[in-house]
Parts: structure tokens; sequence; C-alpha cells
């Protein structure tokens, strides 16, 4: 009989976990709606608490439905343990914590998540803590910017709204060689494009909030434990009491014990239920969000009021054969973004669309449109903006599912009014 890792990603995606702990015959995960958990003796509690079984104690810790979404993700990335958070900033900031100690520096690329880069600069630097920022598909740059206090190399599979992609196996090769590990954030191109434990990374984080559970009904984040870095005592003193517990798991023990128990960044069971529901659709979603972008991208790059359009699947994008090797020629994300003459025209373009939905989010069944400049970054300074590759004339569009002739219709009616 075929062992569940060797079915398609197809079957995986809706059958991985699916019979873990005791669902009385139930098909979809229970929702265990449960602040705590009975325990028949006193020397059952203290044997739990102490870490020698895996019973459930109380919601912040852990609870059972979101311990099935922790098994079906970690199935899903081929890693070897996960915790599932209350969104994608709580597992970026869990994982790091774990990762950093004041004076400690890492290396990450300058086409970062929003809140991660304000998480990575205001926040951290508050600590003592240095995040040396280079040019993300610049790997002499990386290489250079690692030294004796370097932690770890953070990069993210698909950069928003650079759509950049970083060659990861070469940065993972830089980063043990030097002897520290690479985090990668998959939010964006999912364990369906890319499985960045296959080709070398050490921890993989998503926000789940977007395409693993695909309907914006349900918000959370993950951290997951490839289980394969060995956390050399030298650069990682304060790893050895959690390899003394949890061996390979050390990484993944400190991100729970340490930062996700006592931050408190608790994944309700309901959004894990939720989340559930969306990835049993996961890969047949994201065969579709990349076969629209991908018209969509070329739809737009014969429009005259189109100055640029940037999406890796175009064939002279910087990141084309990266992420086409890199993705396993499955395509190449429902995420681009492109160019209108200025401000102005990108505000009437945007508010010239009907069936498109204008909101702040990504990876949704329904396309979404946003003028990043105006919104999310409005509060940043130009010099950072122009680092961030966020310029004025940027409209960043999240292809959804529906059919793209209407996608596209639409766009045409909105770019017709400029
Ligand atoms: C949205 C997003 C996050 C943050 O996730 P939330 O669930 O909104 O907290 C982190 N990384 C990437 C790449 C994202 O797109």
């Amino acid at each position: 009989m075929k062992q569940k890792n060797d079915y398609n990603f197809h079957t995986q995606v809706i059958h991985a976990a699916q019979s873990s702990g005791d669902w009385q015959g139930a098909t979809l995960p229970p929702i265990f709606q449960t602040a705590s958990h009975l325990h028949d003796t006193a020397e059952n509690l203290s044997r739990t608490f102490s870490g020698q079984t895996t019973d459930h104690i109380y919601m912040r810790l852990t609870n059972p439905t979101n311990r099935i979404l922790e098994e079906k993700l970690t199935a899903l990335e081929g890693g070897r343990g996960a915790v599932a958070m209350s969104s994608g900033m709580a597992a970026v900031s869990n994982a790091c914590m774990a990762l950093l100690r004041s004076g400690d520096e890492f290396v990450t690329g300058n086409s970062l998540f929003m809140s991660t880069y304000l998480l990575f600069t205001n926040i951290f630097k508050k600590y003592g803590i240095t995040a040396r920022i280079v040019e993300s598909t610049d790997l002499e740059a990386l290489k250079k910017a690692i030294n004796d206090r370097t932690r770890f190399v953070y990069l993210e599979t698909i950069g928003n709204p650079k759509m950049d992609v970083p060659d990861l196996a070469r940065a993972a090769e830089i980063a043990h060689a030097h002897g520290i590990p690479l985090v990668v954030d998959n939010t964006l191109a999912t364990p369906y494009l890319c499985r960045p434990f296959e080709i070398g990374a050490d921890v993989v984080i998503h926000s789940t909030t977007k395409y693993l559970s695909g309907h914006g009904a349900a918000a959370g984040g993950v951290v997951i434990d490839g289980g394969n870095f060995d956390w050399p005592e030298e650069r990682f003193p304060d790893f050895t009491p959690f390899i003394d517990r949890k061996g390979p798991l050390a990484f993944l023990d400190k991100v729970w014990r340490e930062h996700h128990i006592n931050f408190g960044t608790t994944l309700a069971p309901m959004h894990a239920y939720l989340t559930m529901i969306g990835l049993d659709t996961l890969a047949l979603r994201m065969e579709r969000h990349v076969s629209n972008a991908l018209e969509v991208a070329r739809y737009l790059s014969q429009k005259p009021e189109v100055t640029w359009v940037n999406y890796p699947g175009l064939e002279d994008h910087p990141s084309h054969k990266t992420a086409q090797k890199q993705f396993n020629g499955k395509g190449f994300g429902g995420m681009l973004a492109f160019g209108l003459q200025n401000e102005s025209a990108c505000f009437q373009f945007i508010n010239s669309l009907q069936l498109i939905y204008h909101l702040a989010n990504l990876g949704d069944c329904k396309t979404l449109v946003i003028h990043p400049c105006s919104s999310q970054y409005v509060s940043f300074d130009d010099p950072t903006r122009e680092m961030l590759s966020i310029t004025p004339d940027l409209i960043r569009l999240s292809v959804g599912i529906e059919a793209s002739e209407d996608i596209c219709a639409d766009l045409d009616q909105a770019l017709n009014s400029l």
C-alpha cells in the first residue's frame, strides 16, 4: 500500500494527518473549544507538565484542534514538527526571538513583508539586535554580511511587492558553511510551489491567513522545524537545554516554551478548523492562482497604459530562471505588481474596478488590489520605500481563482477609464 508521503501533493493536502487523535468518526477535525483539560490523577498532570506525555493542559500551551493543523502543515512541508500561532506575525516574531539574544545579528533581504520589516528594524533595534539587510537575490552580499555574531539568514520565497525569488538552495549552502540556519517565510509560494526543507532550509514560517486558509476567513501562522540543524554550541550555547530535552526538535521547543507560551500568541481552535477546511483545496486553488496570474501578467504587458509588469513568470524577469527551477515548473505564484503613469492614475484605476476587491490582504480566492505606497507604506519615509521598491506608480494585485477572462475584463475597463 502507498505510504501517505508517497501520494501526490493534491492527495496529501486533503489526507495528511487526517486520522490523528480521536475524531469519533468525524471526517472534519473536531473543534476543541475548551480553555483547559481534565487530568485523572495528580501524578499524570505532573508528568504532563514535565513533558513526559503530550496530553493537553491549557489552551495557551496546546490544543487538540491546533495540533491536527500542526501535523498537517508539518506533513505538507516535509518538516519534523510545528507550532501553530495566532497570526503570521506571531510566527515570524516567535521564530526570530527564539534565535536571537541582545547583541546578535542576522542577515535578511530587502524584500520583506511590511510588518516583518518593521519588526526587524524598529523593534529588534530596541533590544540591541542588528538586522543586516542586503539585496534579496544577491548571494555574494548575503555571504559578506555574515559575521561571528550572525545567528541566521532569513528570506522570503517570493518577495512582495518586488516579486523577486532568492535562490534558497544556494542561500542555505552559504548559511550552513557559516554554521547558521536558513529561515524561510514560505507564505507566498506555499508548499504547492516550493518545499524549502527539501532544498536546505532549516525553519519554515507561514502566515496561514493567506493561501493556506485561502478564503480570508481565518488568521493564523505556523513555525515548522525541519529538525536537521544541529545548533553548534559555539554559536548557540543557549540551545543546550533544549537539545538535551528535545534533540532534533530543540528549536521548536525553544520557540514554544520560551516564546509562544509566554507571549500568549495562541491560535483560536476555530481558526485552526477554518484553516484546515481551506487547506483541502490548496493544491487546486494554487493551480488556478498561478495560471490566472500568468494570464493576467501577459495581458497587462501588452496594455499601453501599463508602464511595467513585475511577475516572475514573465521570461524577462530577473528571477524567472530561479523560480522555474525552485518551483519545479509548477508556476510562479499568484501575486504580481505593475506600474501606471503616476499615483493619481493608480487611484483612478482602483476606483474604477468593479469585480476586483480593494483591500489589504493577499492569497484570497478573490482577486485583490491595493496601492501599497499610499496604504500599508504611507507612514514610511522615501529612502525606506525606495529600498523596499515601493514606488508611487505601483499597483499590487493578488490574482484570485475567478475566470481569468473576467479578471482581465475588469482590469481592461478600469484601464480604459484612464
Ligand atoms: C501576511 C504575511 C505575514 C504576516 O501574516 P499575518 O497573518 O497577517 O500576521 C508574514 N509574511 C508574509 C510573507 C505575509 O504575506
